[in-house]
């Protein structure tokens, strides 16, 4: 018996201590589940201030962020977003592990829904939700029938749960009008059904094949593992070796499992296997870190009720390896987890000034090819296209103004013009001058201007400034 393994022996306390007050990790999975499922539902119809809390609109071409709307031409919040969802889940595995997987992922969130709840609570078509490795005798007719009745109790759950992932895209008040017309958006109903069609193939017949060979995250989670990393750890110095093999503990090449008490008397794993069965990805946790492990913490479970019946705490432990294996205390502020923390600050800073300066208008400006017109009495007048873009949530008067040189005047438009919200409008613009700006007798100059663009009813919060020339002819191209 190993150090490690008698200290742990001596901590034996009272029959069934472990199991007073506890509450199973899969209880707080299912709170955890009901918490991320009602976000989910929720999020897509809450509005502030006329927009969405997060809206991604093919259709209208908006991106909405808490809030704030912006123009598919202003996608740096949705970059911020994206970077810092990478680095999130980045830094969430160093920390965690597959935490996102077994606690908030919609493929696991599905999965009980359908196999433990429908298949096994609702409709007894499995056994136990503890032994997911029987599958049900598919041969028996009643068992038949059970089955398409889960298929189609599924297939309501995979409508909605399309539906609601659809909102995201096609705000809930629109898509609902849609539906009731379903002939003129072909597109969206395809995407609605296909996800459906997906789900129901995915969950009922995929199953957790999909966290172990399709997910890409699966992929690359075991890279950004460390001996620190908290997940489902079994504990061999107290356990026992089950599996003869070469190797440390961490990286065994298992063979074959072993006659465990003919080999370690003192080992406290009784082998009931407990862990293995109520395993949803079919792995046996025993043999150390695998990818297939979706820090469900079923096993942990199973193996505290085993051990804790004999006043003995868990061999499954959701802990580092660090500390269970080495017996050492896990680290949070390694150089990896600040690293990463320090990035999704920096970005949090980055989208939290993408965020306060926004702008509400947009202004385009192109100016003519001929550079300017020469008119009678020495004025000189130059022409522009403006294209003003209304990215707010209702309709302004909008207009502008030529600040940075002194004498130029509006010639059209002469007054405001109203822009719908969403809406663009091009603007043919004429500025002219009939004072003397440049007296130069070799060439054209073109002379920097500002135009200052803003709603009349709001010129304070929506203001564009945007920079132009105006070209001054040579002194003698002026017309007397
Ligand atoms: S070994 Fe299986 S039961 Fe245990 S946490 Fe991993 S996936 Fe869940
Ligand atoms: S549940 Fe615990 S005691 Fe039972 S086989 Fe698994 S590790 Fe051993």
């Amino acid at each position: 018996m190993t150090e490690t393994a008698t200290q742990n022996s001596q901590k034996k306390i009272g029959k069934k201590e472990y199991l007073k007050g506890w509450i199973p990790y899969s209880v707080k999975r299912y709170w955890a589940y009901a918490l991320f499922t009602f976000i989910a539902l929720v999020m897509p119809w809450i509005k502030i201030g006329g927009n969405h809390l997060f809206l991604l609109s093919f259709d209208h071409k908006k991106f909405h962020l808490a809030g704030v709307a912006f123009d598919m031409q202003e996608l740096l919040p949705l970059v911020f977003l994206l970077l810092m969802l990478f680095v999130g889940i980045f830094a969430m595995t160093a920390i965690g592990g597959r935490v996102w997987c077994g606690w908030a992922c919609p493929q696991t969130i599905f999965r009980v829904i359908y196999r433990d709840l429908i298949e096994t609570k609702l409709l007894r078509l499995r056994k136990r939700i503890k032994n997911k490795q029987q599958e049900p005798d598919m041969s028996k007719p009643a068992n038949q029938i059970k089955k398409v009745i889960a298929i189609g109790l599924w297939s309501l759950f995979s409508i909605v749960a399309a539906a609601d992932f659809l909102w995201f895209f096609v705000p809930p008040e629109e898509f609902f009008q849609y539906i009731q017309h379903p002939s003129e958006h072909g597109i969206m109903m395809g995407i609605l059904i296909g996800v459906a069609l997906f789900l129901i193939a995915d969950i009922v017949f995929i199953k957790e094949n999909f966290c172990v060979y399709i997910c890409p995250y699966s992929r690359v989670q075991s890279v950004l593992y460390d001996d620190d990393t908290i997940m489902a750890v079994y504990n061999p110095n107290r356990g026992g070796d089950i599996y003869a093999g070469e190797g440390n503990d961490r990286h065994k090449v298992y063979e074959k499992k072993k006659d465990l008490l003919a080999d370690n008397p003192a080992a406290e794993c009784v082998t009931c296997e407990s862990c293995v069965t109520v395993c949803p990805t079919h792995i046996d946790i025993r043999k150390g870190l695998q990818l297939e492990c979706i820090n469900c913490l079923e096993c942990v479970d199973a193996c505290t009720v085993v051990m804790g019946s004999q006043g003995k705490p868990s061999l499954i432990e959701w802990n580092s390896e660090h500390e269970v294996l080495d017996g050492g205390h896990t680290s949070f502020k390694r150089p990896k987890v600040i690293a990463y923390l320090s990035v999704i600050a920096i970005i949090i800073i980055g989208l939290f000034m993408a965020e306060t300066s926004k702008e509400n208008m947009l202004l385009n400006i192109n100016k003519d090819t001929r550079l300017y017109k020469a008119e009678a009495g020495g004025k000189v007048e130059n022409d522009y296209t403006f294209l003003f873009q209304n990215t707010d949530n209702k309709k302004h008067q909008y207009y502008f103004e030529v600040q940075g040189l002194k004498g130029i005047n509006i010639v059209t438009p002469k007054k405001p013009f109203s822009i719908s919200a969403g809406f663009k409008k091009k603007k043919i613009v004429i500025l002219e001058t009939d004072k003397v700006l440049v007296k130069s007798t070799k060439q054209d100059t073109p002379l920097p201007i500002t135009i200052k663009a803003y709603a009349v009813d709001d010129p304070e919060k929506i203001v564009v400034f945007r920079k132009s020339v105006f070209v001054y002819p040579r002194i003698d191209k002026l017309k007397k």
